[in-house]
């Protein structure tokens, strides 16, 4: 009684641990689609200035926009850490 019992916790398990999976593939193509979004700030042009602080970047306005974000010394309009880079991104 005892093995089976083992047996159906474990079949639980996995199937809770396959549904935070799914949640996360969700997420992630969320994300997709936030990246066809135009420019954060103006609205307009494509995201293709990424923003970068650190180790890591924010991909929320086009190349302009992100330029004079960092020349006007405004941190990241996301997460408001100190932008140390603007990178122009090309789709391949
Ligand atoms: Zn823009
Ligand atoms: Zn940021």
């Amino acid at each position: 009684i005892c093995h089976t019992s083992v047996k159906r916790t474990t079949a639980l398990v996995r199937r809770i641990q396959g549904a935070a999976h799914e949640e996360k593939e969700k997420e992630s193509f969320d994300n997709i689609k936030q990246l066809l979004d135009p420019c954060l700030v103006c609205q307009k042009r494509p995201r293709n200035g990424n923003i970068v602080h650190g180790k890591s970047a924010h991909l929320v306005a086009c190349f302009r926009c992100a330029k004079m974000l960092r020349k006007g010394r405004s941190p990241c309009p996301v997460c408001k850490k100190e932008i140390h880079g603007v990178i122009k991104v090309f789709m391949a």
